[in-house]
């Protein structure tokens, strides 16, 4: 894995060191990653994943996933599973250390129940509707709840009732007992538990009382003794109610708090044509915008894992974004510049012709038949080479030829010569058209003293096409994508309805088309570079299939793009 290689430099892994160098919670190093099982990962959740768990490796800590699983109505035994492949897959290690946050539901219970003694938590009555009503504005300060003077014998034997069913869902709520006046609107009394008769993915109907995140989070990263809860910028507002949890978790339950977690936030990240919040993502899966959580469109690891997109591209990705305060929004570019760059010298050579046009070669000898080499990694010798078969009757790519060209158009036109990758130049003597005048043949000639390695001509050709020789073409079918979306930022279009810019040319299907022999012998997971067209990658859940199927994980270029190579 690449992920683990450089140390990482940002201003979170300054901060640790800092702390490390003080010598707080003895040096030790403690991270996590806490997904709500309620959807598929993506790409953003891939950094906050990988930071957290290579900032864990960067300090010989320890790292832990815990799947933030309060809310029973959203979440599903599909998203942990999907999740753990996932995070796997990304090269995140947790050892033995996957949790649940309902794995603590009673030590939360209890917890609960000390805040109430200690007169900082009560029960109230008021419904959702009112809470937010007491609760203020920025620049009014709340009121108190009528229920806030209960006393701690009452709170505690409503408390005990909610979780033993006798109230239905919304009748009361367990709040905190903070400031109803303080300026951070998260201080105003926040409720901590709520009634929710549901039945949980994992404890089935044990509890009808659910914590809230505000609540649940900061205690279980102070159960698991996480030194530095990392989340991302959202969460800003919420860190003075963090720290008032932990430290009441601190002083209330000395024996199973470990140490005094903190809170650091980062910058989520956003990325062009791309949306990136579960709620959106699953909106396009529920009305069939793609084929699923995993169509190799959607910005999901699954999806990307399908597409073929390799790991060490995405971790590459994450390095070069960096870790910022502010969120930002990275071009897509980027992302298909660290694709390619991965894959430049891992895919093999192989020629494709996406959009055929037939060309005869009208002074080949009948029957002739002569086999070119072709190296399958230019870079790399030990990737060896291989044969490829040349006759009379090819297949070049359409855009390769034009009849009335403008200057500088190095490829073929009439009169005109191109070199075909590894074997011949061809000069273009004929045109033939159908009755709709469109070109359906070309008929040229060759010229054999234009053999590659081997020219005698003396003549300086531009152009090289690849092509593949009619008679033994392989059929395969290739998927091309383009981003789901058209604008940049899609979530700022169609008045706040983000689907308003999706893109109906987002997949195109190309069925039949002529490969080289060569590509018959493509394994399952296999990724490929079809020669100036780009990097395909076979499905191994395509496979095998009555025909090969190709997805296109990315083109070759992207013509308006510079990003320089880092390290070359
Ligand atoms: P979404 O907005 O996609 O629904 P979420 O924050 O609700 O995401 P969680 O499962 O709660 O999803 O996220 C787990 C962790 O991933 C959180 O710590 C969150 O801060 C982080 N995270 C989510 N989205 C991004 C993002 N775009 N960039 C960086 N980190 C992210
Ligand atoms: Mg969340």
């Amino acid at each position: 894995m690449s992920n683990e290689a450089e140390t990482p430099s940002n201003f979170i892994y300054n901060m640790i060191l800092e702390d490390v160098e003080r010598g707080e919670n003895d040096g030790r190093v403690h991270t996590r990653f806490p997904p709500e099982p309620n959807g598929y990962l993506h790409i953003g959740h891939a950094k906050a994943a990988l930071l957290n768990y290579n900032l864990a490796l960067a300090f010989d800590g320890k790292f832990n996933l815990r799947f933030d699983d309060t809310n029973p109505v959203a979440e599903e035994e599909e998203f942990v599973d999907s999740i753990i492949a996932d995070l796997s897959w990304l090269g995140v290690d947790w050892e033995d250390r996957l949790f649940f946050s309902s794995d603590s539901f009673d030590t939360k219970y209890e917890f609960a129940r000390r805040l109430i003694e200690a007169g900082r938590a009560y029960v109230c009555d008021l419904g959702p509707e009112e809470i937010r009503e007491y609760r203020g504005t920025l620049t009014e300060p709340g009121r108190e709840s009528p229920y806030r003077d209960r006393s701690v014998e009452e709170n505690l034997d409503l408390f005990e009732r909610m979780r033993e069913g006798e109230f239905p869902d919304g009748a009361r709520v367990l709040r905190a007992r903070i400031d109803m006046a303080s300026g951070n609107l998260n201080m105003r009394d926040p409720v901590l538990y709520r009634i929710l008769h549901a039945t949980h993915h994992r404890t089935g109907d044990a509890w009808c009382i659910y914590p809230m995140y505000d609540f649940d989070h900061p205690f279980t990263d102070a159960l698991e003794g996480i030194t530095h809860s990392l989340c991302s910028i959202e969460y800003s507002d919420h860190r003075p109610l963090y720290d008032w949890i932990v430290d009441n978790a601190v002083e209330l339950m000395p024996d199973a708090t470990r140490c005094r977690s903190r809170q650091t936030e980062f910058a989520r990240l956003n990325m062009t044509h791309m949306v990136l919040s579960k709620r959106k993502l699953r909106r396009l899966v529920t009305d069939g915008h793609v084929e699923g959580w995993d169509d190799p469109r959607m910005p999901t690891i699954s999806g990307m894992r399908r597409r073929g997109i390799t790991p060490e591209a995405i971790a590459d990705f994450q390095e070069r974004v960096g870790v910022a305060r502010s969120d930002s929004l990275v071009d897509l570019t980027m992302f298909k510049f660290c694709i390619r760059n991965d894959l430049e010298d891992k895919a093999e050579r192989r020629m494709v012709v996406l959009d055929p046009l037939k060309v005869s070669i009208t002074n080949w000898p009948e029957d002739r038949e002569e086999r070119v080499t072709l190296e399958n990694i230019p870079r790399d010798e030990s990737a060896g080479t291989r044969q490829v078969p040349f006759g009379g009757e090819i297949f070049i790519e359409r855009e390769d030829f034009m009849e009335d060209p403008p200057k500088k158009f190095h490829r073929l036109s009439p009169g005109e010569e191109i070199r075909l990758k590894g074997a011949y130049a061809i000069k273009c003597e004929e045109v033939i058209k159908d009755a709709e005048g469109s070109v359906v043949e070309l008929r040229c000639t060759y010229d054999p003293a234009t053999q590659s390695g081997n020219d005698t001509s003396g003549r300086k050709i531009r152009g090289v096409a690849h092509w593949v020789s009619a008679r033994h073409a392989v059929a395969i079918d290739v998927r091309l994508y383009d981003t789901l979306f058209l604008e940049e930022s899609p979530e700022d279009e169609g008045d706040g309805d983000f689907t308003a810019s999706i893109n109906p040319d987002s997949l195109e299907l190309l069925s039949g088309v002529p490969a080289e022999p060569a590509i018959a012998d493509t394994g399952a997971g296999d990724r490929l570079q079809f020669m100036r067209k780009g990097y395909f990658y076979l499905d191994p859940e395509d496979a095998p299939g009555n025909r090969l199927t190709f997805n296109r994980i990315v083109p070759l270029k992207d013509t308006w793009a510079k990003i320089k190579k880092k390290g070359k």
